[in-house]
């Protein structure tokens, strides 16, 4: 078994983005400058978004956090995401997800413009990349997409299962695994809630990335020996043990699982970390207008 080093691709790529923005800003050019709107206090979210602007420090990059309380309107939000839109400082920026249960997340995601949505969830981008157009690719998804890159894994004629169907993890990666590069050219199948022998289809996968949002789900009886095994799920679950009160579990049991595997990511330190990298990576191609002038 061979662990996906979360922790060591990503501070490569991070290296990687820092020499070209110390390049950019050594010739005269802007930093890149990447905002998030926060709103609320769930812990989780305050953690990415910390996590984030963290590493656009390290990088080199600019950024902004403009935070709303829970019960701010749906108006309010379109207004902040326009003066985004508008600022010309501002490369990208994304809105924190989940939003309140008052506030149609589609409808923010929407309003954003194309050019700046470096979570690649607005519906141009994700049509793009159906099409095999140049597009900002959904931060999760590309992160994954670059990992099995940089360790080399053979895709292509592999089977390929995906658990999950979410517009912003399950789906599109199901899409660019099928598509014809590298990596891709998988057969891929979609599983879901009402999918049915989940864990036959499961165990017909030379790589299975998971991502339903149920700590330790998949047991080493769902997985084949020698498949490569993507963990996206993260989930807090008590931990007495622990100063913070939780413990962070991946979907995916992993002591149970790793002896079957060819190559498994660790959660924490795995795809968590390059989720960062893909938002990071779509931001500096903004700052370049490398895909839309
Ligand atoms: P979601 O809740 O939007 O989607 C979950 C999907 O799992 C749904 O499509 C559902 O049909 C499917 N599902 C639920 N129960 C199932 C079952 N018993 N069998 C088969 N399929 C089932 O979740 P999401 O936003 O895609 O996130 C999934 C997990 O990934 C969560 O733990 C989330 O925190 C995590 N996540 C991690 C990252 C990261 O950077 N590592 C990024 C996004 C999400």
């Amino acid at each position: 078994m061979q662990l996906l080093d979360g922790k060591l691709i990503s501070s490569q790529i991070k290296a990687e983005i820092k020499t070209e923005v110390d390049y950019w800003t050594s010739k005269g050019g802007k930093k890149p400058h990447l905002a998030a709107i926060l709103v609320g206090n769930d812990g989780a979210s305050e953690t990415y978004v910390a996590s984030k602007i963290r590493s656009c420090e390290e990088i080199g990059f600019t950024s902004t956090l403009l935070r709303f309380d829970s019960d701010v309107t749906e108006a309010e939000l379109l207004g902040a995401v326009e003066q985004l839109n508008n600022d010309p400082d501002v490369d990208g920026f994304i809105v924190q997800l989940p939003l309140p249960k008052h506030i149609t997340e589609n409808t923010i995601m929407e309003a954003v413009h194309p050019a700046k949505d470096v979570d690649g969830f607005h519906p141009i981008n994700v049509g793009r990349m159906c099409k095999g157009l140049p597009a900002y690719l959904s931060a999760t998804p590309f992160g994954i997409i670059e990992m099995l890159k940089r360790a080399d894994i053979e895709t292509a004629g592999k089977h390929c299962v995906v658990i999950g169907r979410s517009q912003i993890v399950g789906l599109p990666m199901s899409i660019l695994m099928q598509r014809n590069t590298y990596p891709g050219n998988c057969t891929v199948t979609i599983c879901h809630s009402k999918t049915q022998n989940l864990k036959e289809i499961c165990k017909s996968a030379d790589i299975l990335i998971v991502a339903l949002g149920r700590p330790e789900f998949v047991t080493a009886e769902y997985v084949k020996e020698g498949a490569v095994v993507i963990d996206v799920g993260i989930s807090r679950v008590p931990d007495a043990s622990k100063k913070s009160g939780f413990a962070i579990k991946g979907d995916v049991n992993f002591q149970n699982v790793a002896p079957k595997a060819s190559f498994i990511t660790p959660v924490p330190g795995g795809v968590g970390l390059m989720t960062i990298c893909g938002l990071l990576t779509n931001t500096l191609m903004a700052a370049r207008k490398e895909i839309y002038k």
